[in-house]
């Protein structure tokens, strides 16, 4: 699935209580065996440098570890680390500008050492309201949305034929450009990029007539997306790399969705359970009765005990919403509201009477005229 990312637990082989002291001495030890240094740019093991400093980014900070175990991964997460910080005590301070100084959770340049970076498009957001229900199980939801694509005219190169794009005459396609200064330590070479060329190394001719040489064009986008079950309201989904294109030598941004839950009428969320209020009368609570209640799961018949006292709570096992992370699922809380009757008839009063004569409970004018005889009594 697009956006999905295995457990940071998991990712670092640590367990869920482990404690600051053991999630460091995993990452060292991962980041070891990980490091780009050791491993010379192979692409997979790039990828694990960076899952498991991404986990360790995260856990290792007490506030979004527990941010983490309760939400699950939502990208905010990312929100005011300052990566530089948490890694220099490892000394990987400028791998990490290198990996993620572009924003983080995106792609990052493959080849350490190489002096081209592909630029990267920007981000795109969409917004996408799903049901309740949709939410507690998880969906997969069509999103239409607009982006930059790589122009198809050109294939993203910006240039109208292959012939156009030509070596860039000032740095001869290196891309960079060498200068030499004298100074009193002796003669110092600096690299920078070619001005002329952008850093590309190559120029255009005779840009593309479709997109004008920029090597994309905006255009409508469809994509099929699989929302996790547990989302909530105001969450966001990645989509890494379908966002904006900036042509061909670029890779795109990311796509980010916006989750808004409808809200159901009668039934609430709280965490991972569903907790809905259901009115029954009070001959009902003293008698017992069996009501059909709403559940995420369709009608469910459920039992009401004789005696049962207002605010009494009954619990549907496993019928709540299953989490982010984990795959147990939650309850569903009902919680019962006696209703007293304010519309009696002249014949229900005459029964009600009969009942509370019975058990010798004083009611209505019975109440008032023992106050009056009192009063009475003290006048005397
Ligand atoms: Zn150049
Ligand atoms: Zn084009």
């Amino acid at each position: 699935m697009a956006g999905q990312k295995r457990d940071y637990y998991e990712v670092l082989g640590v367990s869920k209580d482990c404690t600051l002291s053991e999630i460091k001495q995993s990452y060292r030890k991962l980041a070891r065996k990980y490091h780009p240094d050791v491993n010379n740019g192979s692409a997979e093991h790039e990828e694990r440098f960076k899952e498991i400093s991404e986990a360790y980014a995260i856990l290792s900070n007490e506030e979004k570890r527990r941010q983490y175990d309760t939400c699950g991964f939502n990208s905010s997460l990312f929100d005011g680390i300052n990566f530089d910080s948490v890694f220099s005590e490892f000394g990987f301070g400028d791998i990490f500008n290198m990996f993620f100084g572009g924003g983080f959770g995106g792609s990052f340049s493959s080849s350490r050492g190489s002096s081209r970076r592909p630029s990267r498009g920007s981000d795109v957001y969409s917004d996408i309201t799903i049901d309740f229900k949709e939410a507690a199980f998880g969906v997969k939801k069509d999103i239409k949305y607009t982006a930059d694509v790589n122009c198809r005219h050109c294939g993203g190169t910006g240039a109208e034929n292959e012939a156009d794009i030509i070596k860039c005459t000032v740095c001869g396609g290196l891309g960079q450009v060498r200068t030499s200064r004298n100074t009193f330590l002796g003669s110092l070479i600096t690299t920078s990029a070619c001005e002329n060329c952008s850093g590309k190394g190559t120029v255009i001719a005779k840009p593309c007539k479709n997109c004008e040489g920029r090597g994309y064009i905006r255009q409508e986008k469809n994509i099929s997306v699989d929302i996790p079950s547990g989302v909530s309201s105001g969450m966001q989904l990645r989509v890494q790399q379908k966002g904006n294109s900036k042509g061909s030598a670029s890779i795109s941004g990311d796509l980010l969705i916006r989750i808004n839950v409808k809200p159901h009428p009668g039934l609430e969320r709280d965490g991972d359970n569903v907790v809905s209020v259901f009115d029954i009368s009070f001959a009902q609570a003293a008698l017992g009765t069996r009501l059909d209640i709403e559940t995420l799961d369709g009608q469910e018949e459920v039992n009401v005990k004789p005696g049962t006292q207002p605010g009494t709570k009954i619990t549907l096992r496993g019928k709540g919403i299953t989490p982010l992370s984990g795959s147990r699922r939650g309850d569903h809380i009902i919680s019962l509201n006696v209703k007293i009757p304010a519309d009696l008839t002249a014949e229900e009063i005459k029964l009600l009477k009969k009942y509370a004569e019975g058990r010798e409970e004083l009611t209505g004018d019975g109440a008032s005229g023992i106050f009056s005889s009192i009063k009475n009594a003290f006048r005397k």
